[in-house]
């Protein structure tokens, strides 16, 4: 995996302050996309052991709510396998940080089992995940006020409560 960028005081994705990794690829290609650059799955330095180990020793300062996960787009399949061995790390480490994701993927429609991003990973990442913002940017409904997604038909979701209730819960409107 590659990556374009990370955010070591991010207070723009997600709740607090995080620390935020943007990974490389994405084949969403939404029209008005903020980072197309990101849409090249080579973008950016290439994701190694040391970098994980970076991203974890940023997550321990205690001013550090959570870990945010965007892209280009986590859920890519080759970014998903690659960011299974982080989110394990920081369950098991780091366990009182919460973790956000973007993808531009809809999760009953591409992320379930059976759909075209799902794999052997997937549903464990789902389970690492307390709020997954999901679905497309549709530059006709872009709206700066939404509440930390950029169109109205994105969602922002909780993922412990969906996956628990087996029904999408919204964490916010
Ligand atoms: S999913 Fe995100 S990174 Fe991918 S094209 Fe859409 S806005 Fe851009």
């Amino acid at each position: 995996m590659h990556y374009g960028n990370i955010k070591n005081y991010d207070i723009a994705d997600g709740e607090g302050v995080r620390v935020t990794l943007f990974c490389s690829g994405c084949t969403n290609r939404c029209e008005g996309c903020f980072q197309p650059e990101t849409w090249d799955f080579c973008y950016g330095k290439e994701y190694t052991k040391e970098t994980e180990d970076q991203l974890i020793q940023m997550l321990t300062n205690p001013n550090i709510q959570g870990l945010t996960l965007l892209g280009g787009d986590p859920f890519e399949p080759s970014n998903q396998r690659t960011l299974i061995t982080l989110l394990r790390r920081v369950k098991q480490e780091l366990p009182t940080k919460d973790v956000w994701a973007y993808t531009g993927f809809v999760y009953e429609q591409d992320l379930l089992e059976g759909q075209r991003k799902h794999t052997e990973v997937t549903d464990e990442m789902l389970s690492y995940i307390d709020v997954l913002v999901d679905g497309p940017f549709v530059i006709d409904e872009k709206d700066i006020s939404l509440y930390f997604r950029g169109s109205t038909n994105q969602r922002v979701i909780d993922m412990p409560k969906t996956l628990k209730s087996g029904n999408v819960v919204i964490y916010h409107e």
